[in-house]
């Protein structure tokens, strides 16, 4: 079966002039048809570079949005509506002008994992393999306000001499945040050589404890040099797979079978099949709102 609708899929992508990108979450059988696997920093230059008339995107809403507003003149389409992604959805528009008013000094940072219509009224974004970097180079010593992720706020905190200001005050990933100290302390215990690698999306307190702490890209770089044979993985479980393809001659084991995120996984094969015969579903984001946001995402480029 999968054979075969593999073959449909890339016949339709050469009638199309389509490239297909996937997120490093995705189900493995959509990673292995990918033609840009990544992190949202990897997947939207990937978007930016090529020059098919037709990308789609399989990962959650606020990334096909951004490869969106990131190419108005080309078709952006995702297989699916449903993958919506709950940590983007904590911030509110009104909650971020109502901070932006009681902080008017600071400067608005926001995580890519943002609703788009939030990312419209920042300064810049950032994604867990730049937070560092934007954040110090953000201008002088104003503070931050940055949101929605606490786990990455407080990576960012204790890496950079920046004063951080959390909107909300407790937004998380409620996948990474499924990954407890004790899952880890039991994971150490069966497999005690292996290294740590972890999301910054994870509970403060897990972060405390890992051998490295990046994106998922960085993590893949991290465990591809590292001397070592055994990783665990406190990340979500689809990383999993990319860890396994990229580096078959190591071993992975997530932390928690717990972090699995459902709205990575929606995009199937036959449902990006028909997205490829069907033009659907385009990504529209109302052109107000794509040049508001267009801004802090290419300012992120610049910066990163
Ligand atoms: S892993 Fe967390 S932040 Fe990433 S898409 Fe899923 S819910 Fe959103």
């Amino acid at each position: 079966m999968n054979a075969r609708i593999v073959e449909r899929i890339e016949r339709l992508k050469r009638e199309k002039n389509a490239i297909i990108l996937a997120h490093n979450y995705e189900r493995p059988e959509v990673v292995d048809i990918a033609d840009v696997t990544g992190g949202s920093f990897g997947l939207l230059s990937a978007a930016m570079e090529t020059s098919t008339d037709v990308i789609v995107v399989c990962s959650v809403d606020f990334m096909a949005e951004a490869a969106a507003i990131l190419n108005p003149d080309k078709r952006v389409i995702t297989p699916t509506r449903d993958a919506i992604c709950p940590l983007a959805r904590q911030l509110k528009k009104k909650e971020l002008i109502k901070a932006k008013r009681e902080h008017p000094d600071a400067h608005v940072l926001l995580y890519m994992n943002s609703d788009t219509e939030t990312k419209a009224l920042a300064d810049c974004v950032c994604t867990a393999g730049n937070a560092l970097k934007i954040a110090e180079t953000m201008d002088g010593g104003s503070p931050i306000l940055f949101g929605p992720d606490h786990g990455l706020s407080y990576y960012v905190s204790k890496r950079t001499a920046k004063e951080i200001i959390d909107i909300p005050e407790h937004g998380l990933c409620p996948v990474h945040h499924k990954i407890t100290v004790k899952d880890l302390m039991k994971a150490k215990e069966i497999h005690p050589k292996a290294k740590v690698v972890a999301h910054p999306e994870c509970r403060p307190e897990i972060q405390n404890y890992v051998d490295y702490l990046g994106s998922t890209s960085g993590t893949i770089e991290f465990c591809k040099n590292a001397g070592d044979a055994e990783f665990l993985v406190a990340d979500e479980v689809g990383l999993i797979h990319m860890l396994e393809k990229e580096m078959p001659d190591k071993t992975f084991y997530p932390v928690s079978d717990m972090a699995f995120c459902k709205a990575m996984k929606k995009s199937t094969l036959p449902k990006i099949e028909e997205a490829l015969e069907k033009d659907k579903y385009e990504v529209v984001v109302p052109r107000e709102i794509a040049v508001a946001a267009r801004r802090p995402i290419e300012r992120m480029f610049e910066l990163a």
